[in-house]
């Protein structure tokens, strides 16, 4: 299998290992611990950072990995990119459970710019961090992971609202309550979701669990159908979070492939960084989200303040986020000279109020990282009369004043719970970040403008 044929396959293990920022973190963290980074622990001291590679997790949803070719004190330019580990969806409310009408239902709260239709009638599952304590009084994490199809949001029957086709709106509040269970089914007893979370917990960590007292969780729920190739030559991949774990799987794909110590890097003596942040899709404002200080403490600890500000003055920050594809049944939606289409590249997102981070600069050198990488790309601006999205792209150039570029993969259905892309536009993506992490600290400098 050619590595191109072997891709969408990675993506989509990648894809199912992670139903949850909290999974794409861990998944992501072993990846990296299996090519020999060392994971670092933000309340311990570092020390001077010898030549190797480096992890290092906030909230267990963000991470920033890095390869310091010939250790911190060398280091002149770093090959910068992120990606954001979060997608839109629903979060199981603190106090869950509701028992109506004979059913029990868990109470959600909408995560981010969720497209709400989709979530109706799918085998939903749950997922994500348990916070327990022990009867020795130690509180400990855990991801949780149900796996199994466990609740469902029923659309109302047609015939109880016959305009449902030309105008059915979704109320927020009552219309999208998940059904977990019969009522009738605990045998007199109230329904204990607590006690159903120590069952999972048991299930999954075993009996050094056995003793744990449930203190609080983050759980949201997911789409249990699988990842998938689809089209008559195989060539849409089809799955829920394609925004934006295909980015965050190329990142750290391409960090693993060039930016291991002891093979190009350290030969090359280029230096990495990848941060993958959480929160992006509910503005980025918070400890691990791109607004937060997370990237800015890494590189604090990493450099005294003239080195780092030298660093970030010689590096590249490729911000990867996706972008909207062409929807051949929705054209009018598109700006006619921007519309990126499916299989056309990685798409160089440009907003003249500053939305997205790209400059003629940026832009300029990512076109030639492509053009190195012998991969198509093709730009995005939206229409003047609709609202520009945005991405930890602006947010990571105003902390750090990082020259920043937006990238990312055409897709359609974007925050829906089933996003459609070309995989080889994903692939297309992989082999301009390695060439870009490859590149020397001259490919990376351009000079400013002579008047
Ligand atoms: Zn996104």
């Amino acid at each position: 299998m050619t590595a191109m044929e072997q891709y969408p396959h990675d993506l989509i293990r990648f894809l199912s290992a992670s139903p949850t920022a909290f999974h794409a973190t861990a998944y992501t963290g072993s990846l990296l611990a299996n090519r020999a980074f060392v994971r670092l622990y933000e309340q311990d001291d570092w020390g001077e950072l010898g030549p190797g590679s480096y992890y290092v997790v906030r909230n267990d949803s963000s991470l920033v990995a890095f390869t310091l070719a010939n250790g911190a004190a060398k280091c002149r330019a770093l090959r910068m990119a992120g990606a954001h580990t979060d997608s839109p969806g629903l979060k199981v409310k603190p106090n869950a459970v509701h028992s109506t009408s004979g059913l029990v239902q868990l109470g959600v709260e909408i995560y981010g710019g969720a497209l709400l239709a989709p979530w109706f009638d799918r085998d939903l599952s749950l997922a994500g961090r348990v916070l327990w304590r022990s009867s020795e009084g130690q509180v400990q994490a855990h991801l949780l992971d149900f796996c199994r199809p466990l609740l469902v949001v029923p659309s109302l029957a047609i015939h109880l609202d016959p305009e449902a086709n030309k105008q059915r709106s979704i109320n927020r509040q009552t219309d999208l309550v998940p059904i977990l269970a019969l009522d009738n089914m605990g045998h007199g007893e109230a329904f204990n979701f607590g006690a159903l979370l120590l069952e999972q917990l048991g299930k999954q960590y075993g009996e050094h669990v056995d003793d744990a007292e449930l203190l609080d969780f983050d759980l949201f729920l997911y789409d249990l159908q699988p990842p998938g190739l689809l089209g008559l030559h195989n060539e849409f991949i089809c799955s829920a979070r394609l925004d934006n774990l295909l980015s965050c799987h190329a990142l750290v794909q391409a960090l693993c492939e060039t930016g291991q110590v002891g093979q190009t890097a350290q030969e090359k003596g280029r230096d990495i960084l990848v941060v993958l942040n959480d929160h992006e899709e509910v503005g980025s404002a918070s400890a691990a989200g791109a607004q937060g200080t997370f990237l800015k403490d890494v590189l604090a600890r990493l450099f005294s303040p003239r080195q780092r500000q030298q660093i970030v003055s010689r590096s590249l920050f490729v911000s990867v986020d996706n972008a909207h594809a062409l929807h051949p049944n929705f054209s009018g939606k598109y700006e006619p000279e921007h519309a990126p289409r499916m299989h056309g590249g990685p798409v160089i997102k440009m907003n003249a109020n500053q939305r997205y981070a790209s400059s003629g600069v940026s832009a300029a050198q990512f076109m030639l990282v492509c053009r190195q990488a012998q991969v198509p790309c093709q730009k995005f601006v939206m229409r003047n009369d609709l609202a520009c999205g945005s991405t930890i792209g602006p947010l990571t150039a105003t902390a750090l004043g990082v020259a920043t570029v937006d990238v990312g993969v055409p897709q359609l259905a974007m925050h829906s719970v089933r996003e459609t892309a070309a995989w080889r536009d994903g692939y297309y993506l992989l082999k301009a970040l390695k060439t870009f992490f490859a590149a020397d600290d001259e490919q990376l400098a351009f000079p400013s403008a002579r008047a």
